[in-house]
């Protein structure tokens, strides 16, 4: 068997980055699952299906044909061999990913493809259900939080340095409107696994969170 780490958490909260430089200390694989949410999102979006539409929505995400590559810091998403990484990382589809992860069909759908991410060393694995669904075995699970203000103000440094504009306070509408969705859905709705270990990153920088993850890890 492989190791794996599950990392879940609101969005905003870190898990991306915090995943990866866990992932690259370890020299193990990273499972982005948020990104097939949204590859599905996008594919569906593309061929101009409604994100309501179960049956159809259950094809894309079983046929995704999907290509992770990764170039050092940066990981490169190809969906049907065209390079979407910037395309699917905008509110649109992040909120039109939310609704298709809300379908129980869908997450069945891409069970199979994520538990295949898990080949050794090991794997760390970035979700909402890693810990809960996708990887109930795993002897780590992190939950990750921030305040939902806290998250607001990091998305907001985010989009400037990518020189794009937003308010403050809308952002934190978006976030607080998604937290709700997560974790008021009927299926695998975001929460910590029973046994997972919660921290809370309000306070605390990035390398001070990567550390406590690998005090952990060696313990
Ligand atoms: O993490 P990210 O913002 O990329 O995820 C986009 C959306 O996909 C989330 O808001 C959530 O609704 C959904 N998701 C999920 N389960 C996961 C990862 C993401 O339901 N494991």
């Amino acid at each position: 068997g492989s190791a794996v780490v599950a990392i879940d958490g609101p969005g905003g909260a870190g898990k991306g980055t915090i995943s990866r430089l866990i992932a690259e200390r370890l020299d193990w694989h990273l499972l982005d699952s948020g990104a097939l949410y949204r590859l599905t999102a996008l594919a569906a979006e593309r061929r101009g299906i409604d994100m309501t539409d179960a049956a159809a929505l259950e094809t894309i995400a079983r046929e995704l044909d999907v290509v992770f590559v990764s170039e050092g810091e940066h990981t490169c998403i190809m969906l049907e061999g065209e390079d979407v990484s910037s395309d699917i990382r905008n509110e649109h589809v992040g909120g039109l990913a939310s609704q298709v992860a809300a379908l129980q069909v869908v997450r069945e759908a891409l069970l199979a493809r994520q538990r295949d991410f898990a080949t050794s060393p090991g794997l760390v694995a970035d979700g909402r259900d890693m810990g809960t669904v996708v990887f109930p075995e795993a002897p780590l699970k992190i939950f990750l939080t921030a305040s939902a203000e806290e998250r607001a103000r990091r998305r907001f440094d985010q989009l400037r340095q990518a020189g794009q504009h937003a308010s403050l306070s809308s952002l934190l509408k978006e976030i607080e409107a998604r937290d709700a969705r997560d974790t008021q859905r009927a299926v695998a709705p975001l929460r910590p696994a029973e046994d997972a270990i919660t921290i809370d990153t309000t306070e605390l920088s990035i390398p001070d969170v990567v550390a406590r993850i690998e005090a952990l890890l060696s313990l």
